[in-house]
């Protein structure tokens, strides 16, 4: 690997701590990367490639024991035990058990959450379901507030979901939010963490802003979950959904989650009323009786290999505890914000800021850095990718480089940076 090891000669580098050519750094990251009690969970991830994979953000890495999970569901469960492994191997309450195992991550008790669909599918069931509960409390409650940097998906969503009901959506920016409430607000609608700039949004306050005045609340944690302690119960959030693809690893298009407060259950109306959230499935009834629970916001028969690569992918949890991976993600961004300010400085030609908050209270788990000029970002991206430095690149011109504490090494910060610094120069 060339960029194994800085640049020595000539001298390139000026800015603080580049002033050696890096290797201060290099060693700083060796010696955080050995000072690391999670180093070694990076051992059960597919990672042997060399690279320094920064966009677990967007896919998280393989974990390795899927691999003989997924080969003995294909071989045993299904090659063998066809239809019996609805009960005998437990597929049937897969979308409860998993979503239990998912619970603690995102401060859950059990019983409130299901895995199951795709996150615009669940962020779709608990925004209607919000809103139907605003609307049978005070039908002049008929505005869907929505994070105004919101992910594209949740967005058309709302306005579906708001014309279904009657709502009107109105975007505001998340920060706005807490003196947007009002009395007319059926529900908020608002992305824990901005998946461009990797801003953490304020959960405790915001929700509590939104109880104050009445409004539902419905929080996507695609990039808290895994991430970072998100604290559901403690908090009084109603609804809430996520990705298991990114931080929690659990493998292309893996099912999704959704969080339905228990004192909420009864009242949840879902618009999408499936066969698997039936109270008696099997009766196969005409008319449609809603199941008590979790398994409520259920909807057809769950994709099963998808859940099996997704509980395996959890048990990593069984040892590592959320509170230990945010530690670990604030100081590998703290380290990535030094590194770029020493390699990338002021004088390289493409010059970057970041956009992600300095603020540890205000930062998520990844970094992003805005290119000037803009249209340099897709070009600078393609050549880290070629050099073993995989992020990922939003238009107009933001590089994201996420950071998985399960997998990546302070050195892979480092390395990144310095990458980074000699693409940009
Ligand atoms: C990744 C992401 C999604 C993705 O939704 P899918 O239905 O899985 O495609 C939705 N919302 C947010 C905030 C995301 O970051």
């Amino acid at each position: 690997m060339s960029d194994a090891a800085p640049h020595t000669a000539g001298g390139a580098h000026t800015a603080d701590g580049a002033a050696d050519g890096g290797q201060a750094l290099v060693r700083e990251a060796r010696a955080l990367d050995e000072a690391d009690a999670l180093a070694p969970v990076r051992d059960r991830f597919a990672l042997t490639d060399g690279t320094a994979y920064l966009d677990g953000n967007s896919l998280g890495a393989l974990p390795l024991p899927v691999r003989d999970r997924l080969a003995h569901v294909v071989a045993h469960e299904w090659g063998e035990l066809r239809i019996r492994s609805w009960s005998e191997s437990g597929w049937w309450e897969a979308p409860e058990r998993i979503g239990d195992r998912i619970a603690p991550l995102i401060g859950a008790a059990p019983g409130q959450t299901v895995v199951g669909d795709s996150t615009s599918v669940n962020v779709f069931k608990a925004t209607v379901g919000a809103l139907r509960i605003a609307a049978a409390d005070d039908p002049a409650r008929t505005e869907l507030l929505v994070d105004a940097a919101t992910f594209p998906t949740d967005g058309y969503i709302a306005e579906s979901a708001a014309r279904m009901t009657g709502c009107a959506v109105r975007p505001v920016p998340a920060a706005e939010l807490p003196g947007a409430v009002g009395p007319g607000t059926a529900a908020v609608l608002v992305n824990h963490v901005d998946y461009r700039t990797g801003e953490l949004n304020d959960l405790p306050a915001l929700t509590a802003a939104a109880r104050a005045a009445g409004a539902r609340t419905v929080w996507d944690l695609c990039h808290s979950a895994g991430a970072l302690p998100v604290g559901l119960d403690e908090h009084g959030v109603d609804f809430a959904v996520g990705c298991t693809y990114k931080f929690l690893n659990g493998g292309p298009g893996a099912p999704a989650f959704l969080y339905l407060r228990r004192d909420l259950q009864p009242r949840f109306d879902s618009p999408l009323p499936g066969w698997n959230s039936h109270a008696d499935p099997f009766a196969m009834a005409s008319g449609y009786t809603p199941a008590e629970g979790a398994l409520r916001g259920r909807v057809g028969t769950p994709d099963i290999l998808s859940m099996a690569a997704l509980e395996e992918a959890l048990t990593v949890w069984e040892e590592v505890t959320v509170d230990a991976v945010r530690a670990k993600s604030l100081a590998l961004t703290d380290f990535f914000l030094r590194c770029v300010r020493a390699y990338a400085g002021e004088r390289t030609a493409v010059r970057v800021t970041p956009l992600t908050p300095g603020e540890h209270a205000r930062r998520g788990s990844q970094v992003s850095l805005l290119c000037d000029p803009v249209d340099a970002a897709g070009p600078v991206m393609e050549k880290l990718i070629a050099r073993g430095v995989v992020g990922d690149f939003r238009r107009p011109g933001v590089l994201r480089f996420g950071f998985t504490p399960l997998y990546t090494a302070f050195r892979d910060a480092e390395r990144a940076a310095r990458v980074l610094g000699d693409v940009l120069a």
